[in-house]
């Protein structure tokens, strides 16, 4: 890091066509990481040279989710289209040096003039234009004189290059088209591999770091900032973008899942957008963990998925407070415990969190526990409640299982059971052991809350970036049952007072979030965010024996 005197400046340069994604992150924890490893400066600079496809709504989330994942441009947030200007500008300096020219070819015989990989293109026959020709074509295009795709702006570089992209590239193409910031006041609009080095070279950028599939540009980068540019010229680096399992990743992808109406929106918690995994329940630690985890490389690859959720489960469980609540409730009811008695008991908020402290849960005859937690006629090693067998009720008492009633259908409806009063958690004649302990909310002081399970969007665990851009195959490994909405859940009565966004560990069940949009006072609605059972650990300790 030698060049540019030691002085590193970075940027995060998202097109605003779509919400950002946890590949985007990637990106962002790598260009803001590097900069504040070596004391430098990283921009956000929003790639608006397209006019079609950006929206401002685009560029609130992009903004928002950079902030989100802790990271700040400080007052350096710029646009590429408040560059144009100066790259129209940087064309007629081509046009002066001879290294540019109006080309009236459409596009389809560009594409036949072009070549193939293995036989040389050849030239325009518009590459003989006089310099004073092309400046004033090039100035008609940009005063409107032009109908859209009637000519282009073209790189004088070598149609015989074994690199495509340095075969008179195209550099403008005419679009009356308005522009989310310029308006109507261009209908010229740069290309991508034209504009990005440029923009990198207007704000003293040193390291402008891309993803693989610009390798093959470089060339093409060095070549405008050699034509163009005296000092300070930036370099491109590329590194391997991120591929997840049970993932699409591709903005064009996840735009086509939002407007079919496979989830409710970009910020869906299935989404694998920052904006939905916010929803969800991520945190940013755990996002940027996982960034840090998987690395910098060269060579693609595909993360597993279960990774980013171990990072996730490191830091829930560090921070989540533990809360009881019963999913799936049947009624226990304490034959021998009083009538209008109630009890007040100690309950620990987190057990990794010392300073944590503890909260009150309320007790009483009538309790709600888990249906899947009774079983009437079980195999030998079943530890929770049964016929005549003893569990622990956490942070209560030890139950015994007394009878069980039935409905005329032969259901369950609840289970008779005694309590012993000797056993209190925390008392005196508590250490009793029994083999299975359960949570369980008592009746009278039991919410009623909406709970929202999830599985993956994606049901085939190979992501679709090995497929080809415009290959919709993804759609049909949509899962169709990425969603399970359950409204009858009983929460214990501190989560009354949970706000939008808290995230909780529900005790046997996994971590849970109080979703941020639909989540009132009066209607608690809970995302699931994660099982605790952690998949990829196994794996990893499997693999390392
Ligand atoms: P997509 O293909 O999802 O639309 P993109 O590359 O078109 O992504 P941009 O908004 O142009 O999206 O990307 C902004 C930055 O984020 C670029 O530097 C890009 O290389 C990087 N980026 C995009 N996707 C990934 C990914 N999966 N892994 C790492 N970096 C990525
Ligand atoms: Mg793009």
């Amino acid at each position: 890091m030698n060049k540019n005197n030691g002085r590193v400046h970075t940027r995060f340069p998202p097109e605003p066509n779509g919400y950002l994604h946890i590949g985007h992150a990637k990106s962002i924890c790598l260009n803001f990481g590097i900069a504040k490893e070596f004391n430098g400066l990283c921009n956000l600079r929003f790639d608006d040279t397209n006019p079609c496809k950006e929206e401002v709504e685009f560029v609130e989330s992009i903004k928002e989710d950079v902030n989100w994942l802790g990271f700040s441009w400080d007052e350096r947030l710029y646009y590429a289209s408040d560059y144009f200007e100066e790259l129209y500008e940087f064309a007629v300096k081509l046009i002066q040096k001879g290294k540019a020219y109006v080309c009236d070819l459409s596009a389809e015989e560009i594409r036949e003039y072009r070549g193939t990989l293995t036989e040389p293109g050849k030239d325009s026959p518009y590459i003989k234009r006089s310099i004073q020709e092309n400046l004033e074509l090039f100035e008609k295009m940009r005063a409107g004189e032009f109908p859209d795709g009637s000519r282009v702006l073209r790189a004088r570089i070598d149609m015989t290059s074994p690199n495509l992209n340095m075969r008179d590239p195209v550099l403008y193409r005419i679009m009356h088209e308005n522009h989310h910031r310029s308006g109507d006041k261009w209908c010229i609009y740069p290309m991508y591999d034209f504009a990005h080095p440029l923009s990198d070279a207007i704000e003293k950028i040193t390291h402008s770091i891309c993803t693989m599939e610009f390798e093959d540009h470089r060339p093409l980068y060095d070549w405008f900032i050699d034509q163009l540019i005296e000092e300070n010229k930036p370099k491109q680096y590329e590194f391997a973008r991120l591929n997840l399992t049970n993932t699409v990743m591709s903005k064009r992808k996840l735009r086509q899942i939002v407007e079919k109406g496979f989830v409710q929106g970009w910020d869906d918690p299935r989404m694998p957008t920052i904006s939905g995994l916010r929803r969800r329940g991520y945190t940013p630690e755990a996002i940027r963990d996982f960034c840090n985890r998987i690395g910098v490389a060269k060579a693609n690859s595909i993360v597993d998925v279960t990774l980013l959720e171990h990072c996730l489960r490191e830091d829930l469980n560090k921070k989540a407070p533990r809360v009881m609540a019963v999913l799936d409730p049947i009624k226990v009811v304490l034959l021998n415990y009083p009538e209008n008695q109630e009890e007040v008991l100690k309950a620990e908020n987190n057990p990794e969190k010392p300073d944590a402290g503890h909260r009150q849960i309320m007790f009483s005859k009538n309790l709600y526990i888990e249906r899947e937690d009774f079983m009437e006629d079980p195999p030998s090693k079943y530890f929770r409640l049964s016929p005549g067998k003893e569990v622990r009720l956490k942070h209560a008492y030890i139950i015994k299982c007394e009878k069980v009633i039935k409905n005329e259908n032969g259901e369950i409806v609840e289970i008779h059971c005694t309590y012993d009063p000797e056993t209190k958690s925390g008392g005196n004649a508590s250490n009793r052991k029994v083999k299975g302990t359960l949570h369980w909310i008592s009746v009278p002081h039991a919410i009623d809350a909406e709970i929202r399970f999830y599985d993956y969007l994606i049901q085939d665990d190979q992501p679709s970036e090995e497929e080809t851009e415009n290959n919709d195959d993804f759609l049909s490994r949509v899962n169709p049952n990425s969603l399970i909405v359950r409204k009858n859940c009983k929460v214990e009565l501190s989560l009354r007072e949970s706000s939008p966004g808290e995230k909780y560990q529900f005790l046997r069940q996994g971590y849970f979030c109080a979703d941020s949009k639909d989540h009132t006072p009066d209607k608690l609605v809970f995302n699931k965010i994660i099982s605790l059972r952690d998949s990829w650990a196994k794996i990893n300790r499997k693999s390392n024996k």
